[in-house]
């Protein structure tokens, strides 16, 4: 894949996060963005006011995605403003996007901007627990029916497409958490450019992006983030982001956004635009880290399994890796052969990595997902996706991973004992 971005004769994608979309001029010289926190923006002429009113509400167009002037705060805002154009050289193939407050806020504007009544929307499952009720408890009872097929599943995901009637969405989530199942982001692209309603194919890209995995390259036409997690880095704050290689996409998602009020927050992007230039840094020692400790531990005698990338056995599986992703990540998990009992004393043991939930942040975390992340599925669902009660989650970060592996070899200890 390319590490250039978009624009033809520019810098890689590591210059220009740090050069493209933000001109100190605007900041009276500062080097770093200023925090821009008022509501409100004053024009120049009423004449200015009604134009920009016009390209908000949509009765003005505007070529290849620009903006409107600043308005009001919940449109849009100059550190949304930075942040967007920082973060498009990241995204390989991104042309533009839009922040949110959370991951949530970012999935549930793009399903609102293409999800019609008595449509369908393809998905792969398990997805993210929040993604899912959206689609189930929320969409279902207003007439868009959800379709769940494996992740993996390369022909199945290709037949579900081809058959769905109306279909107005397909959703991946790769790889999918905690067992890491790829999906073939490309066969899926295809299989949607050649359905007649020509679906909008979105892909949560959090576990991977925005370093090791490009969905927009492979021909998606939305990715998702739970900025939450590897884009911030450092489990203090929430946000979202789009990209899309669209004009009429990043259109559509702004003026919901501007409707829903779930814009992210000028001090948040400030943070969030901060933490762009590192993401690359951090992302590539915690694969690095996760890769060291994951094969250490493969073949332990307490575990049946230990899930990561570089560990997979199923041909498939190997390929959509070895295609789709540059790196394997910092995610891993490993399966206990005494189940929840030995997950629980393991968990209780750990001392480095801490319990808890969310993922991608420099210090290491890990979880028993059956009973937490995942415990709202269904007991099918739940042996579908592999999620036993054996299966203990690991966020890698930025530590010496060989503390990390010492510290995960004597919480093993103490669970023989
Ligand atoms: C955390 C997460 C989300 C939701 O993001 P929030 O920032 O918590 O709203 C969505 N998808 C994935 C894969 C996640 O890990």
């Amino acid at each position: 894949m390319s590490d250039f971005t978009h624009v033809p004769g520019a810098v890689r994608r590591r210059t220009a996060v740090l050069t493209a979309g933000f001109d100190p001029s605007l900041s009276v010289g500062s080097a770093r963005p200023a925090v821009f926190r008022s509501s409100t923006y004053v024009f120049a002429s009423p004449e200015e006011a009604e134009h920009a009113f016009g390209i908000t509400t949509g009765k003005i167009k505007m070529e290849n995605g620009a903006r409107a002037d600043l308005i009001y705060s919940r449109f849009s805002h100059p550190n949304a403003e930075i942040l967007e154009d920082q973060i498009v050289p990241l995204e390989g193939g991104g042309q533009y996007a839009t922040v949110y407050n959370s991951g949530m806020a970012a999935i549930m504007t793009a399903f609102f901007a293409y999800a019609r009544p008595n449509s369908t929307i393809v998905y792969t499952t398990p997805l993210y627990g929040g993604t899912t009720g959206l689609i189930q408890k929320f969409l279902a009872p207003l007439g868009v029916t959800g379709i769940a097929v494996a992740s993996g599943q390369t022909e199945a995901i290709e037949t579900a497409i081809r058959t769905a009637k109306n279909c107005s969405i397909v959703y991946l989530e790769t790889p999918a958490n905690p067992t890491l199942i790829m999906t073939d982001i490309e066969r899926a692209c295809e299989a949607a450019a050649a359905h007649p309603d020509k679906p909008v194919v979105m892909v949560d890209n959090t576990f991977l992006g925005p370093t090791f995995q490009h969905p927009l390259q492979w021909g998606a036409q939305i990715a998702l983030y739970s900025a939450t997690k590897y884009l911030s880095g450092y489990s203090d704050m929430l946000g979202g982001v789009a990209i899309t290689d669209r004009a009429e996409i990043v259109q559509k998602m702004r003026s919901l956004r501007g409707m829903f009020g779930n814009i992210m927050q000028p001090d948040e992007c400030w943070m969030l635009d901060g933490r762009l230039s590192t993401v690359a840094l951090r992302m590539n020692r915690q694969s690095k880290n996760a890769q060291r400790i994951a094969e250490a531990l493969h073949g332990h005698k307490l575990l049946s399994r230990v899930i990561y990338p570089t560990l997979f056995t199923d041909p498939e599986q190997k390929r959509i890796f070895e295609k789709q992703c540059d790196f394997p990540g910092g995610m891993f998990s490993i399966e206990f052969k005494g189940g929840k009992d030995a997950a629980f004393e393991f968990l209780r043991h750990v001392r480095i990595a801490r319990n808890a939930v969310s993922l991608g942040s420099v210090e290491s975390l890990t979880c028993h997902p059956r009973s937490t992340t995942h415990s709202g599925m269904s007991q099918q669902e739940l042996a579908e996706s592999g999620v036993t009660d054996g299966l203990v989650r690991i966020s890698v970060g930025i530590e010496d991973w060989r503390d990390l592996l010492a510290d995960f070899d004597q919480a093993l200890t103490a669970v023989e004992a």
